[in-house]
């Protein structure tokens, strides 16, 4: 069996991938963020662009079901950009959704997550690559657990690894308790977003430790106010033997924070944040945090 990331465009290799942001997003729309989403598909086109001139090679969009994916847009944008791009299905937090939204995927959300891995998103034909879901804040409620529930029984179906949103980067080690322990995902197919928003060393260290991926993510958004600690942060874990762990991302989420709308936007992950961390860490870990780890994250034996 040969492992590929599922992008937007069909199957590639891992080593195809390049320099890669393992977690941001094209499109977004949220009644939490009114008013202030990404739908403008020539804002997209333009910031693909603007990474692809810092060298970037791939984007792992992490907008789940019912979000505003755009899925149709997604081929032409990737083919245009020359950047490979990897959708996702799942669901994020209650809060993202009108409650008939819900209602209608009760008892078949597992279903939908593999159709969507497997077939397509929609009438698009366009594959998702990921499954993702959200945690709350400290803690798991009911929602959140049946996203879960639903996302290891798409992974156990189809390989498919499952990214997780931490809220305000709480929750890791619940997370993996309930992936893991309880659900039976293995470990390295789970990818915890945003450790970066909870600069606490010792439970980065316990989550790497028990083997799932740790993304830093979001730099100079609306989280930003332990940013100067990220580069500390993952320098601990280098040093403490799990450079193969970590992943980075921009998780650019409105209009404002594009690059082209004068935000720091996708870009910025290659501009600013590789030099910083390159001065904490050196280059060759840097490096393998932006290639060789999000081809392997995200890559899989298919099934
Ligand atoms: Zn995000």
């Amino acid at each position: 069996m040969v492992s590929t990331l599922r992008t937007v465009l069909g199957d590639v290799l891992p080593e195809q991938l390049g320099v890669c942001d393992a977690h941001d997003h094209l499109f977004l729309s949220t009644p939490l963020l009114p008013g202030q989403g990404l739908r403008d598909a020539a804002a997209a086109r333009a910031e693909l662009a603007a990474f692809r001139a810092q060298g970037g090679g791939g984007v792992m969009q992490w907008t789940p079901y019912g979000l505003g994916r755009r899925a149709a847009d997604l081929p032409a944008l990737a083919r245009e950009s020359g950047v490979h791009v990897v959708a996702a299905t799942g669901l994020h937090q209650a809060g993202h959704y009108g409650e008939g939204t819900l209602e209608r995927l009760r008892g078949r959300l597992a279903e939908v997550f593999v159709a969507e891995l497997t077939e397509g998103i929609g009438a698009s034909g366009v594959r998702a690559g990921f499954v993702k879901v959200a945690a709350g804040f400290h803690a798991l409620d009911a929602h959140a657990r049946w996203t879960m529930a639903a996302a290891a029984e798409a992974h156990h179906a189809t390989g498919a690894p499952v990214a997780v949103h931490l809220e305000l980067g709480t929750g890791a080690l619940d997370v993996l308790d309930l992936l893991c322990g309880e659900l039976g995902m293995p470990p390295d197919r789970v990818i915890l977003g945003h450790l970066n928003r909870s600069p606490d060393f010792v439970v980065h260290h316990q989550a790497a430790e028990a083997g799932a991926y740790l993304a830093f993510d979001g730099p100079s958004r609306a989280h930003h106010a332990t940013d100067w600690r990220m580069p500390n942060a993952v320098r601990a874990l280098a040093e403490a033997g799990f450079t193969d762990r970590l992943l980075l991302g921009g998780d650019t989420t409105t209009a404002g924070a594009r690059s082209v709308s004068g935000g720091p936007g996708m870009p910025y992950l290659l501009r600013r944040v590789r030099p910083r961390l390159e001065m904490a860490v050196g280059v060759q870990v840097v490096e393998r945090m932006l290639t060789e780890n999000p081809a392997r994250a995200f890559s899989v034996e298919w099934h």
